[in-house]
C-alpha cells in the first residue's frame, strides 16, 4: 500500500457486514460516515486544532463495494479559506500540476457555493413556469403521502468528537437510512444511493440531543428519485417545550434495482399541498444544478476522437458523420431540461457523456432553414461562438470541410476547429433535412500556437417541417471537454448562453427572405 504524502490522511476500512446493507453491499451511510472521519482527520492535520464538518459538496456514488473488500479513503486539503478549508476526496497523484488544477477548481466550486442560494431561487422560478408537467396526464402519477418517514435518534459518545460535537458523517448516516426507508416507500426495489447534493450544517449539535429526522420523497425523474431530509435537534429542555433547531437539510437521490438488478422505472410523482408543489420545483432546480455541478467542475481530460482525413475513403468517411448523428439523435432518455416559449433544452447523460438537444420552433419552411442552416459561412452571422468560417475543403455538393475561429472568452487563448459538415435532403418518405458535424484532422490545418484546437465529437441540425411555412429546428451536440464548462454553466442555471444563441438562430431564419437572402441582421 502506498505511504500517504505529506499533508494527506488515509483510512482503509475491511467491510464486515456490520458495514453493510441487506445485500451485502457498503451501506451508502457507513461511507459517509468514513469519508467525513478522514476529512476531519486531514483538516485537523493541516490546522493543528479539532475541526467540525461545516459543509459538504456534491457526493457522487459510482460503485459499490461489498463486504470482504477493503476500502481505501484518501483525504488531502486541497485549499483553505479564511475560516474553512476544503478536503475531497480523489485518487491522489501528487504531481504539481493536479494539485494547481485541485487548487483552482476548489474555488471554482466555492464560487459556486456561494452563488447557490440565488440561482436555485431562478431555477424555481423558471421551473414554476413550465408548461406544468403536472397538469398533462394523471395516468399513473401517486401522491408521496406514503414516503413520508420520521426518526428520532439519542447523540451519543460514541456518536461525537471528544468535545462533544457530533461528528457530521454520523448525521449524514442517519439522514441515508431515512432517506432509504421513505425511496423504498415508492418503489417494490432496492434503493440505490446515486448522489448527495451540497448541503451546510446550519448549526451544531452535542452530545444528549435528540435528532428528529423527517423525510420525504420530494419529486421522481425516470430511473431517480430525490429524497428530502430535514433534521431538527432538541436538547432537554427544547424536547420538553418542542422546539428544535434546524441542524441541516439534505437532497438525496437513489435509483432502484430490482431482483434482476435492472434498474426500475419511477412513477410520477403527483403533488398536492402547497409544500409539495415547492419541493416538486425545488427538485427540478436543484436536478439542473447538480447537472451543471457535476460538469462545471469536474477535471476531464480531452479525449482525442477526431477522425484522419483520408481522401480515398471520403465517401465513407462523410456517411459515418451522418450516421454517427443519426446515432444520436435516435437515442433514448432525452429529458428536459428546461423550456422557455419555444425554446426546449434537453439532455441525456449515458455514464459520463452528456449530450445536448435544443429545440426551437422557427415560422419558416424547413427548406428554407436548410438552406441557411448547412451552409456554415453563415453561422458567424448568427451564432456568438463561431468568429469565422471559411470551407477548407470542397468534398463533394453536400460534404465540406471547414476551418472554424472562436472569439477569445475570458483571457484564455481563442479556440479553432477543423469539422466535415454532412449535409443530407430528406428522403422520399420523410420531411427530415440533416446537417451533421465532427472533426477531422486535416494534415495542411494543423493546430497553430495562437489557437487551442477544440473539437466536436458528434453534433448537428435536424429540421422537420412542421407545415409548409414552419419548422422544428433541433441542434444536437454530444458535449466534448473542450465545451463542457459552456454547456454545463447553462444547464446549471448560471449562463443562459444556449437559449440566447438559439433565439438568435430563430431570429436569423425568421428574417431570411424566401429564397434564402438574408435581408436584415
Ligand atoms: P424545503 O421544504 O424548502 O425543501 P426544508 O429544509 O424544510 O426545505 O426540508 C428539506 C426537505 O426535507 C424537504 O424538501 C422534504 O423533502 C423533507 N421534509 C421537511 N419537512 C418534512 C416533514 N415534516 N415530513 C417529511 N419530510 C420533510
Amino acid at each position: 500500500m502506498e505511504r500517504p504524502a505529506a499533508g494527506e490522511v488515509h483510512m482503509s476500512q475491511a467491510i464486515q457486514p456490520a458495514h453493510a446493507n441487506s445485500r451485502g453491499e457498503l451501506s451508502a451511510g457507513q461511507l459517509l460516515k468514513w469519508i467525513d472521519a478522514t476529512a476531519c482527520l486531514a483538516a485537523e492535520k493541516h490546522a493543528g486544532v479539532s475541526c467540525v464538518t461545516a459543509s459538504v459538496d456534491d457526493i457522487q456514488f459510482e460503485e459499490t463495494a461489498r463486504v470482504g473488500q477493503v476500502i481505501t479513503i484518501k483525504a488531502k486539503v486541497t485549499r483553505a479559506f479564511s475560516t474553512s478549508m476544503e478536503i475531497h476526496l480523489k485518487p491522489v497523484t501528487l504531481l504539481t500540476e493536479q494539485d494547481h488544477v485541485e487548487h483552482n477548481l476548489a474555488s471554482e466550486r466555492r464560487k459556486v457555493r456561494l452563488q447557490h442560494e440565488d440561482t436555485f431561487q431562478n431555477l424555481v422560478k423558471e421551473s414554476g413556469k413550465f408548461d406544468d408537467p403536472v397538469c398533462d396526464e394523471d395516468d399513473g402519477m401517486v401522491s408521496t403521502r406514503g414516503t413520508s418517514v420520521q426518526s428520532i435518534e439519542l447523540v451519543l459518545p460514541p456518536h461525537a468528537n471528544h468535545h462533544g460535537n457530533t461528528f457530521g458523517g454520523q448525521i449524514m448516516a442517519w439522514m441515508e437510512m431515512v432517506a432509504t426507508i421513505s425511496a423504498s416507500r415508492l418503489c417494490q426495489a432496492h434503493p440505490l444511493l446515486k448522489s448527495v447534493d451540497m448541503f451546510k450544517f446550519r448549526g451544531p449539535s452535542t452530545v444528549g440531543d435528540r435528532l428528529v429526522f423527517n423525510a420525504i420523497v420530494n419529486n421522481t425523474f425516470q430511473t431517480c428519485v430525490e429524497v428530502g431530509v430535514r433534521v431538527e435537534a432538541f436538547d432537554c429542555q427544547e424536547w420538553a417545550e418542542g422546539r428544535g433547531r434546524h441542524i441541516n437539510s439534505a437532497f438525496l437521490i437513489y435509483h432502484a434495482v430490482n431482483d434482476k438488478e435492472e434498474l426500475v422505472k419511477f412513477p410520477r410523482v403527483k403533488p398536492m399541498s402547497k409544500d409539495d408543489f415547492r419541493r416538486y420545483h425545488g427538485a427540478i432546480a436543484r436536478k439542473r444544478i447538480r447537472l451543471g455541478r457535476k460538469y462545471v467542475i469536474s477535471h476531464k481530460e480531452e479525449v482525442p476522437f477526431r477522425i484522419h482525413w483520408d481522401v480515398s475513403d471520403q465517401a465513407a468517411l462523410s456517411e459515418d458523420n451522418v450516421e454517427a448523428f443519426k446515432k444520436l439523435v435516435a437515442k433514448s432518455g432525452w429529458e428536459v431540461t428546461s423550456a422557455v416559449e419555444k425554446i426546449k433544452i434537453y439532455t441525456l447523460e449515458e455514464h459520463d457523456i452528456l449530450s445536448v438537444w435544443v429545440e426551437k420552433h422557427v415560422e419558416k419552411p424547413a427548406h428554407l432553414a436548410y438552406h441557411l442552416l448547412s451552409d456554415f459561412t453563415k453561422r458567424p452571422l448568427w451564432d456568438p461562438h463561431y468568429m469565422s468560417c471559411e470551407v477548407i475543403d470542397c468534398v463533394s455538393e453536400d460534404d465540406q470541410i471547414y476551418y472554424i475561429t472562436c472569439p477569445r472568452a475570458n483571457g484564455t487563448k481563442p479556440k479553432d476547429l477543423v469539422v466535415l459538415v454532412s449535409r443530407r435532403r430528406p428522403p422520399k418518405d420523410s420531411d427530415t433535412y440533416m446537417v451533421a458535424v465532427k472533426s477531422v484532422i486535416l494534415p495542411s490545418f494543423p493546430p497553430s500556437p495562437q489557437y487551442i484546437r477544440s473539437e466536436i465529437i458528434c453534433a448537428g441540425f435536424l429540421i422537420h417541417a412542421t407545415d409548409s411555412s414552419s419548422c422544428t429546428v433541433s441542434y444536437f451536440n454530444q458535449i466534448s471537454a473542450s465545451i463542457l464548462p459552456y454547456f454545463a454553466g447553462n444547464l446549471g442555471g448560471w449562463s443562459k448562453s444556449i437559449e440566447e444563441t438559439a433565439a438568435s438562430c430563430i431570429q436569423f431564419i425568421e428574417n431570411a427572405t424566401d429564397d434564402g437572402l438574408i435581408s436584415i441582421f
